[in-house]
């Protein structure tokens, strides 16, 4: 996996990056992908075999982006909250990685973490609002898709309890978390926060990601020429391999082993290790020797992959039924709403 790089290289990088995060006031900004959330038992979106997209493949939908399509979403909501199910922040605890960010942090040289994903572990370890930036939308806030009526966690939870699909107080309207959807626009912060960061950038640390999803893919191609930038990733990709600047640094090595690697020379172990061990113990309520360690969690990803394929198969069964009830009811109804339509021009007919 490594593609010929050998302990002494790495080591000589690590410790060019790590002078690079200890000179004073260095302004660091992290640009996520999935490969930060596999080792905490999330699936991959895209990976071609194991991969979520992958395993819906499988299921009777219109193509398996339709989970996360707004056009589907309106007319089956069922297939998407199935996965929400599956997804909802709450089970998973964060990576060692996602506790690096956040002791970049604590120790003050954070400038912004741009994330790819929406499963919000970047805020369960504790970077601030202020501070995290997700691309693609997240599980954090929810609203009404025809009134944008906001509506609070605990409800939408609620509603998700009952097996019901979250409807809004006013106007009826299905509601969803803010996960950008195909056929929605990115977050208006993003540009907000991009345009505040682009030449305001000392490291630029890429990891997890293939940068295959533009616009984002194209942020680290963008960041100012005064910042270094590194790439930890399973291969070289994007901009690091078709325009590569001569400061770059590419790590093909576990986003997890690189962020231990990275607190050992920089003095965070023991930090790193308190954050690792509070994060599973608020979450899984696990004693601390009974921690799994981080990287036990990959196979998983890839066999929650396809458990969750399963459910959502299960939940388009639900929307076709559903589809089938409304259609039934129409039906019915169809002779009394021809009566109503006629009644509603009669009325208005008779007010103009
Ligand atoms: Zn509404």
């Amino acid at each position: 996996m490594g593609k010929g790089q050998n302990t002494e290289t790495i080591t000589k990088q690590l410790d060019t990056v790590v002078s690079q995060l200890q000179r004073k006031n260095a302004k660091v900004a992290f640009f996520v992908g999935a490969g930060i959330s596999t080792n905490c038992g999330i699936p991959d979106f895209r990976s071609p075999k194991t991969g979520l997209y992958s395993n819906l493949r499988k299921l009777n939908l219109p193509y398996p982006e339709a989970v996360f399509d707004i056009d589907y979403f309106r007319k089956k909501p069922k297939a998407f909250y199935t996965l929400a199910e599956e997804l909802f922040p709450g089970k998973f605890v964060p990576s060692k990685f996602h506790y690096f960010i956040k002791l970049c942090q604590d120790k003050g040289i954070l400038k912004r973490c741009y994330t790819q994903n929406i499963d919000t572990l970047e805020r369960i370890a504790g970077v601030s609002d202020d501070k995290v930036l997700e691309a693609h939308g997240s599980f954090c806030g929810n609203h009404c898709i025809e009134c944008s009526e906001e509506m609070p966690r605990e409800k939408l939870r609620a509603f998700m309890d009952q097996k019901k699909i979250p409807t809004c107080a006013n106007c009826e309207g299905y509601v969803k978390p803010d996960i950008v959807f195909f056929g929605e626009a990115l977050p208006d912060k993003l540009w907000e926060f991009w345009e505040e960061d682009i030449d305001d950038i000392d490291v630029a640390i890429v990891a997890g990601t293939s940068l295959a999803v533009y616009p984002f893919a194209s942020l680290p191609a963008e960041v100012g020429k005064k910042a270094n930038r590194i790439l930890i990733n399973r291969e070289k990709c994007g901009d690091f391999d078709t325009n590569p600047r001569k400061s770059d640094i590419v790590l093909l090595k576990d986003c997890d082993i690189i962020a231990e690697l990275l607190c050992e020379k920089l003095g965070w172990s023991e930090d790193l290790e308190a954050l690792w061990l509070a994060g599973n113990k608020s979450v899984r309520g696990k004693p601390e020797n009974e921690v799994e360690p981080s990287s036990s969690q990959k196979d998983k990803a890839a066999a929650t992959a396809t458990e969750i394929a399963e459910k959502v198969e299960a939940g388009l069964e639900y929307d076709k039924n559903e589809e089938k009830n409304k259609r039934d009811k129409v039906k019915n109804k169809e002779n009394d709403e021809d009566v109503d339509v006629l009644a509603g021009v009669v009325k208005k007919i008779s007010i103009t």
